[in-house]
């Protein structure tokens, strides 16, 4: 029923290759890996590739980079299932052998015909079990046979879960399914049984979509007489509408999390806290999850995706980023993200040390990678600026006062003799208390002129980020 707590706990992530990464299961993931590590054990990696049409190396490739992005390891190289079918036939050979399994030759018109019997009687469709205990002699000619697994007809199964608590299966429910195709591959319910048994799998944890599938895998393992590893079936991810995620809500993949401008830390700690808790603690350090991490926090109903919310922690987490570290991390996405090739052309060694500057001031207003990207635009400019329509009207204002202020401060900034946040800072409220204006008055046109915008990081961190040059050519650009 369950195996001993002796064992080290091993956990195994097995995703079929779609071609990315999904959220959902990269919370599957997640949680495998982190109860692994938290139990000083290990998380195997298995890619469940049957589907030899969309099994591509490309497809297991977005897999592991979506992993790898985000920071989930695992042990060894990843397992081909395909490459263990002949394992899984032998399995369901010896199965035969001992009469827990039989070859079903029913034809596709007499499945069909049960099918639609069942439809009739309003039950749901169900394979009858005729060749059951036919003897093989009478088989037809011509057919090639599937095997299917010899299910109790009585009783109920019972499967044991970490989240679900135990759930009972009328075993009349559950009818002989299919181990082996009239083709001889192996189906994804055999195959799963004995990869889990074959890797020493004691802990599964995946998507409450399969729970009715471990109630059939258990019927299985009871044939071989193997210990049925311990189950936790998650909740899975619905949309912020509450219907289950699909394309309809957007970002289906990790890879789409990394090009909106997250980090890999803040998603983790996101899907982690969806549906999982300790206490009212939002934010949690790798070493404070492995001191308490558990499957019996985790919650039974469906887990929302907020995206809000989502923004908000990523907004935290790059508050509390190291400041180089955001700036390579925007260096990376830049290939992936629409406009980045505007940053990736200009991009260099000194916007690189103007980014670092900026960045404390940049942080503070921004919830994504792209967000600081855009509020650190003004660094990628060149040439003379072309002024966004609201900074246009700043300096047109009341009969271009605001100009009038910028011609009037220029010479005293080009006097300057150091260009830095303090002197900048310095001379320009003393001009602004010479000639008796607001703060505002003089500061908006300097960032409408230096940046082309309305909004940016403070004025005078622009200004010295800028460096002399570039700042005061910006503002003799507006005042000529
Ligand atoms: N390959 C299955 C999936 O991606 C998971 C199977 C399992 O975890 O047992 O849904």
């Amino acid at each position: 029923m369950s195996t001993s707590s002796a064992q080290p706990v091993v956990t195994r992530f097995a995703p079929s290759p779609t071609g990315f990464l999904h959220i959902g299961s990269a919370r599957t993931a997640l949680f495998n890996w982190l109860y692994a590590e938290a139990n000083g054990g290990k998380m195997v990696l298995r890619i469940e590739d049957t589907d030899r049409a969309r099994s591509t190396q490309e497809a297991t490739d977005a897999l592991i980079d979506g992993l790898s992005w985000l920071g989930i390891t695992w042990d060894g190289g990843p397992v081909s299932q395909h490459a263990r079918a002949d394992r899984h036939r032998e399995v369901v050979e010896t199965l035969l052998e001992t009469g827990k399994a039989y070859r079903c030759y029913a034809t596709p018109e007499e499945l069909d015909e049960m099918r639609e019997k069942a439809r009739a009687e309003k039950r749901p469709p169900r394979y009858d079990g005729r060749w059951r205990d036919r003897d093989p002699s009478e088989a037809p000619e011509g057919i090639d046979p599937v095997v299917r697994i010899k299910s109790p007809r009585q009783g109920e199964t019972v499967v044991y879960d970490a989240v679900q608590g135990e759930v009972h299966f009328p075993n009349n429910d559950l009818d002989d399914l299919v181990l082996l195709r009239s083709d001889g591959s192996p189906t994804y319910m055999i195959a799963v049984v004995v990869d889990d048994h074959d890797m020493g799998v004691t802990q599964i944890i995946r998507g409450d979509d399969h729970l009715t599938n471990a109630a059939r895998q258990t019927i299985i393992y009871d044939a071989l007489g193997w210990n049925v590893p311990d189950m936790a079936h998650i909740p899975l991810i619905h949309g912020p509408d509450g219907a289950k995620l699909s394309k309809r809500h957007g970002a289906l993949g990790a890879e789409a999390y990394r090009t909106m401008g997250y980090l890999p830390e803040a998603l983790r700690n996101y899907l982690l806290r969806l549906g999982w808790s300790h206490g009212d603690q939002e934010y949690f350090t790798l070493d404070e999850l492995l001191e308490v991490f558990s499957l019996s926090a985790v919650g039974k109903s469906a887990a929302r995706m907020d995206f809000d919310k989502l923004a908000n922690m990523n907004g935290h987490y790059i508050r509390e980023a190291d400041d180089s570290h955001l700036v390579q991390s925007m260096k990376a996405i830049l290939p992936e993200i629409e406009g980045g090739i505007f940053y990736s052309e200009r991009w260099d060694e000194t916007r690189e040390a103007q980014l670092l500057e900026a960045m404390p001031g940049l942080k503070e207003r921004a919830k994504t990678l792209l967000d600081l990207l855009d509020g650190a635009r003004f660094i990628f400019l060149e040439g003379k600026l072309a002024l966004e329509e609201k900074a246009q009207a700043i300096l047109d204002k009341d009969d271009g006062a605001g100009r009038a202020h910028l011609a009037a401060l220029l010479p005293r900034l080009e006097a300057l003799p150091d260009w830095s946040l303090e002197a900048v800072e310095e001379e320009t409220r003393a001009y602004t208390k010479d000639v008796d204006a607001k703060l505002g008055q003089v500061a908006q046109p300097i960032r409408a002129a230096t940046t082309g915008r309305t909004t940016s990081p403070g004025v005078f961190d622009v200004m010295a980020v800028l460096g002399r040059d570039v700042c005061l050519q910006r503002i003799r650009d507006q005042t000529g």
